[in-house]
């Protein structure tokens, strides 16, 4: 199947070639015929499939006919959960309607000042890109004129029923004409997208996109245990020192973190940044051109801030802390390995996480390697280290010694290799206890490091 095959505008085509796509994705294989013929679709498809192409070249495709109905309305109209994935939804509608001579995108989002909205709006519109609540506020005020509306396109449909959206996006779909065409799209089709779709489309296709898995297999997947925050902020150093790091996302459970762990990195001279949905967005658009045009190499992000970021510099993501969701997991992993590379995620769990990681795994149904960082072995260890489960990440610290290491005979290979690097008393206790580690390795990560661990309190 070639994009030639699918009946696309010839300026549409043209777009698609200038991008340099040559094959579409099964998703836009799948989509963009049915969607041509009409057809309304639910697709279980995530960021990173293409999917955001399989919707917007059949809506592209709608624009170069022009509407028989006198308005200046949208003909179509995309709702999206996060200010982030609209504005990636604008983008790639500018790219691939780039040689259309009515094609034109306006975003309506949330913490935008209303008057540019307002000024907007009052101008013809092709494709309106927006974020329910601001929507919602405008349709109120009597802005919005949807009466040559054609398409709606859900986006990430389940993280607006998680987000608690989807009334916001039934009102919205009433407002709009009954015979419009409606795509929606999300990463499971569970019963509660079905129950969803049942009320907004219309004898839906359903379209069923490669599994977690698969979409995971150009990404490495490392544990880190880790004993207390001292430990993942040694963690996190060295693998931020590493130099095939060329951009990360390290992900942590709140605002305030990420705000203290940026700050922290930035004060260390790390390129360091956070993104998080109370800064105004503004800031969020600076700090993501910066990542983009690579002058930003850590951006330090909570879940919904950092939902449907596609940049392709990305090499690593980093769990500082585990998500609460085996969903968020999936996203968070994929923000790196974009457009066919490959990227390594990482993720640091304590002895709080284990329910979290087993979840993760099952949904992923994935075990994850765990691994160990010669000098920065964890005292806590869950999981027994058999062969091939845990391995030694090739380290900075690791290669600077090897000369040492080589010298002193002391340099092992595999799991043991941490434990042949420094060959005193804690590498002992680590792997004499590494049944038991809430004994006396525990005891141990307390007296070196000074800082008291948790595991010792919940003894
Ligand atoms: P999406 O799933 O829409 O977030 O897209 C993921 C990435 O794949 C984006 O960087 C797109 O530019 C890219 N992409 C989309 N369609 C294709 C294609 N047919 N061939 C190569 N890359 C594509």
């Amino acid at each position: 199947m070639s994009f030639e095959n699918l009946n696309l505008h010839p300026l549409i085509l043209k777009a698609v070639i200038d991008s340099g796509y040559t094959i579409p994705t099964p998703v836009q294989a799948q989509a963009i015929p049915e969607l041509i013929a009409g057809h309304d679709i639910m697709a279980s498809a995530q960021t990173g499939t293409g999917k955001t192409a399989a919707f917007m070249l059949p809506a592209l495709h709608r624009l170069a006919t022009p509407s028989q109905v006198h308005s200046r309305g949208p003909r179509v109209l995309v709702l999206t959960p996060t200010r982030e994935l609209a504005l990636q939804v604008s983008e790639a509608a500018a790219k691939y309607g780039k040689h259309l001579p009515r094609a034109k995108v306006v975003s309506i989002l949330g913490g935008m000042p209303y008057p540019l909205q307002n000024k907007l709006l009052s101008q013809p519109v092709d494709i309106l890109v927006a974020t329910p609540g601001r929507l919602i506020d405008h349709i109120q005020r009597g802005r919005i004129d949807f009466s040559r509306l054609e398409m709606l396109v859900l986006d990430e449909a389940d993280r607006m029923l998680d987000m608690g959206f989807i009334d916001d996006v039934e009102r919205i779909a009433s407002a709009t004409p009954a015979n419009r065409q409606t795509l929606l799209f999300s990463a499971t089709l569970d019963s509660a997208i079905d129950k969803v779709a049942a009320r907004l489309l219309k004898s839906p296709k359903r379209i069923q996109i490669a599994t977690q898995q698969a979409r995971l297999d150009n990404i490495e997947q490392r544990l880190h245990y880790v004993d207390d925050m001292s430990h993942k902020n040694r963690l996190l150093d060295h693998l931020l020192r590493d130099m095939a790091l060329k951009q990360a996302i390290v992900f942590t459970a709140t605002k305030r973190d990420a705000d203290m762990l940026a700050d922290n990195l930035a004060a260390q001279g790390h390129e360091a940044a956070a993104l998080h949905g109370d800064m105004n967005q503004r800031d969020r658009t600076r700090t993501l051109t910066r990542l983009r045009h690579g002058g930003l190499r850590v951006l330090v992000a909570t879940d919904v801030a950092a939902r449907g970021i596609d940049v392709v510099g990305i090499t690593h993501v980093i769990n500082f802390d585990l998500p609460k969701f085996a969903e968020d997991y999936v996203h968070r992993i994929g923000r790196t390995g974009r457009a066919g590379a490959s990227g390594i995620a990482v993720s640091f769990a304590s002895g709080k996480d284990g329910v979290n990681l087993k979840k993760i795994e099952r949904f992923t149904g994935q075990r994850i390697a765990s691994h160990v960082v010669p000098g920065l072995e964890p005292r806590f260890k869950p999981r027994p280290v058999t062969g091939g489960t845990s391995r030694t990440t090739p380290s900075v610290a690791h290669k600077r010694n090897r000369t040492w290491s080589n010298d002193s005979g002391r340099h092992a290979t595999g799991a043991n290799s941490a434990n042949g690097n420094w060959g005193d008393s804690r590498s002992r206790s680590f792997s004499d206890n590494r049944e038991n580690t809430r004994g006396n390795a525990g005891g141990n990560t307390f007296r070196n490091s000074g800082v008291p661990s948790p595991y010792i309190r919940s003894k």
